[in-house]
């Protein structure tokens, strides 16, 4: 059976970028499609700057949001990665057979190193070898299929890399693994900037539409997203960026096709406001759930415990041949 993993970072609260890039597919075919393993890779949010208190609170929020989006304990299992050893194990001899050249290469770094630089903070060793832990994490359950976003492409990469080179040095210990992403919204852009990508860590950016934002909020920040001052709705990424985000957003909440919706439209005020409200309709279903497990906790910590328990299952003979094969 194919087996599939993929991860959220608790770095800030889930955006619609977040949703549509990844957690909607792992919800709607993943899960059912496969041996799917889905975690909150806590681990990950200590790269930059962080608050102790607000990094477990949002791992706790991430795991409830990936509920109220629809995943199930039944079908799918959910952890917290940090609950699991063999991640932090499996990153040490893949640091082993990676190079710092190769990380260093990496955009994300190069775009967050920069920015921790500028906010005169020092680059956090764990920030450039980042990928490889990511690497670790999808590596120690012999993924075949990794479903991400399309910013995470370079980062699969390295995995394959690392894990063919592993595989070569020390004979065939893991799956070389494949990205899968969703055919449409794999990059959804922030609708303040709609050259950089809807990200959530920008604190409170007007231009991030978050899961758990009420209808007013999400309207408010569809209706007021950035595009140019032409009048023609056309689909086109290069030159009118924050046009066709707005096709991509409503072709992903409707089902259509972004090219086909923009012969629809004849003004971006009423491609906005349906927009908006195909927004609205896809979100409802997802806060509802969510308030309603929020008052649960005690489901949560179980489903969390039990997820834990299935991976380290899965994880911990392989870490350990792999363990032997480098000669420990
Ligand atoms: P973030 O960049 O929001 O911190 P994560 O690194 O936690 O996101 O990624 C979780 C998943 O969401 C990944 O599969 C990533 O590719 C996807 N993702 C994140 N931002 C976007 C976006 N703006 N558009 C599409 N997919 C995204």
């Amino acid at each position: 059976m194919t087996r599939i993993f993929s991860g959220v970072k608790p770095t800030g609260h889930l955006t619609l970028g977040n949703y549509l890039g990844a957690v909607r597919r792992w919800v709607e075919v993943d899960q059912h499609q496969g041996e799917a393993l889905f975690s909150v890779v806590d681990l990950h949010a200590l790269t930059v700057e962080h608050d102790p208190a607000r990094v477990r609170r949002l791992s706790r929020q991430a795991a409830t949001l990936l509920l109220a989006s629809g995943l199930d304990p039944e079908l799918c299992t959910l952890f917290v990665q940090s609950h699991v050893d063999e991640h932090a194990r499996l990153s040490y001899l893949l640091e082993c057979t990676a190079t710092d050249g190769e990380l260093r290469r990496m955009i994300q770094y190069k775009e967050k190193s920069v920015r921790a630089r500028e906010a005169g903070q020092g680059v956090r060793l764990s920030l450039l070898t980042y990928p490889v832990l990511m690497a670790a994490d999808i590596l120690a359950y012999g993924t075949d299929e990794v479903p991400v976003g399309e910013d995470q492409t370079q980062h699969v990469e390295l995995t394959r890399d690392l894990a063919l080179r592993f595989n070569q040095r020390y004979g065939h210990t893991f799956t070389v693994p494949r990205a899968t992403r969703p055919a449409v919204a794999a990059r959804v852009m922030d609708l303040q900037d709609p050259t950089s990508k809807m990200g959530k860590s920008h604190e409170n950016g007007a231009g991030i539409v978050y899961l758990l934002d009420d209808a007013d909020t999400v309207r408010r920040k569809v209706m007021r997203a950035v595009t140019d001052s032409g009048r023609e709705v056309v689909y086109d990424r290069d030159v009118k960026p924050g046009l066709a985000n707005l096709l991509d957003l409503m072709a992903a909440a409707t089902g259509g096709n972004p090219e086909e919706l923009a012969g629809v439209y004849e003004s971006y005020g009423a491609l906005k406001k349906d927009t908006a409200d195909a927004v609205v309709e896809l979100l409802r279903p997802v806060r509802e759930r969510h308030a309603e497990l929020a008052a649960d906790p005690g489901y949560v910590d179980r489903v969390l415990r039990e997820g834990a328990e299935r991976a380290r299952g899965i994880a911990r003979p392989l870490v350990d041949r792999a363990y032997r094969a480098i000669g420990l």
